[in-house]
């Protein structure tokens, strides 16, 4: 067993404290990975507090991850000691189901769906993984993304969740050069939608109950903002989206943004994991609208909006910390008062470990 140190949550009422695990030995199709960054996700705040009443404990979050490779399995063959790697919300799926053999391993329907990086368990022991906000993470090469070498490794963290969860379903949904794209939010999955339906060629409008996150949108690339309060505005945009992203991690009403879609056109959510409020059947109906979701994106997936951003020139724009500030990052989460991705740099965590 491979020594760890992390930061973890007792239950869910206890901040993150230093904890110390084991992680398995390696397979031989595995990949150890000295774990440099780690970006701090809402859903990190939820899971640690159970707010989905699913948490196993200790939690130990973390599922936007890059680190180099310290040492691989004898089967690996795509990475060696020394390479920039990521890992993002999946570690395991069946492998053989429909959405596996296509790639999607992010809808495995096997009989354990796929496995979460951290507060999932491990096949076939049950036992609970742990992220990384952590020094190691020992994870199969299936599951290990390649950071390309143009993107600053702390700043590729959180393309591998807020990232790869926006362009999953701006690519499913066929968002393309010209079209009128909504983003609903401005957080972390938002600011990400943003830069990269721009990048796409959309026109990209932020929906947002901030007017101070007005300046923030443009300087994203955004061509309008929308404050949701002002009723007139709002009127102003209906039936004139082909597509909106709806960001928001809490249960909301989203039956104005059904009105802002065009004819054919869908709303694709991918925050909520609680149930809405009522729909408004009619309006969808009356404009053959869809109300949509997606989860994450698949690996082939998470690969490809790395390399795209790379291509793109795309950052996630981010506030590194230290491992002892996540418990202050956690709250100044759930105040949104982070523009807009917190990244831990773990060299902090190895720090404190060795003053101890
Ligand atoms: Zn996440
Ligand atoms: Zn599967």
């Amino acid at each position: 067993m491979i020594k760890s140190i992390g930061y973890a949550a007792k239950n869910q009422f206890s901040s993150l404290h230093s904890f110390e695990f084991e992680r398995r030995d390696p397979n031989p199709d595995d990949v150890v990975i000295d774990v440099l960054f780690c970006g701090v996700c809402h859903s990190d705040v939820h899971q640690v507090k159970n707010e989905w009443a699913n948490t196993v404990y200790p939690c130990l979050p973390g599922h936007e991850i890059v680190g180099r490779v310290f040492s691989v399995g004898e089967k690996v063959t795509r990475y060696r000691h020394g390479d920039m790697v990521g890992v993002g919300c999946m570690v395991d799926s069946c492998g053989v189901c429909e959405s596996c053999q296509e790639g999607l391993e992010n809808y495995c329907s096997g009989k354990h769906g796929w496995t979460a990086t951290y507060n999932g368990p491990m096949k076939p022991d049950g036992t609970n993984t742990y992220g990384g906000y952590s020094n190691y993470i020992v994870v199969k090469e299936h599951f290990v993304l390649s950071i390309p070498d143009a993107l600053e490794p702390a700043a590729a963290a959180p393309i591998l969740c807020a990232g790869v969860t926006t362009y999953s379903p701006l690519k499913h949904w066929k968002v393309s050069p010209g079209q009128k794209v909504g983003v609903v939010g401005l957080g972390g999955l938002g600011h990400m939608a943003v830069k990269l339906a721009v990048a796409m060629g959309a026109y990209v409008t932020v929906f947002t109950t901030h007017k101070e996150k007005e300046d923030d949108a443009f300087a994203l690339g955004a061509s309008g903002v929308i404050i949701e309060s002002d009723k007139a505005a709002m009127a102003s945009q209906e039936r004139s989206f082909d597509f909106i992203l709806d960001t928001i991690p809490q249960k909301h009403d989203v039956n104005p943004f059904i009105l802002c879609l065009k004819r054919d056109a869908t709303l694709c959510l991918v925050g909520p994991l609680e149930p809405l409020a009522p729909i408004n059947n009619q309006q969808v109906a009356m404009g053959r609208r869809c109300v949509a979701g997606s989860v994450i994106g698949g690996i082939s997936e998470t690969q490809e909006v790395l390399n795209f951003c790379a291509e793109h020139s795309i950052a996630p724009n981010i506030e590194i910390i230290g491992i002892g500030g996540v418990n202050d990052a956690f709250k100044r989460i759930e105040k949104e008062d982070v523009r807009f991705r917190f990244v831990i740099d773990m060299q902090t965590l190895k720090a404190e470990a060795a003053t101890n």
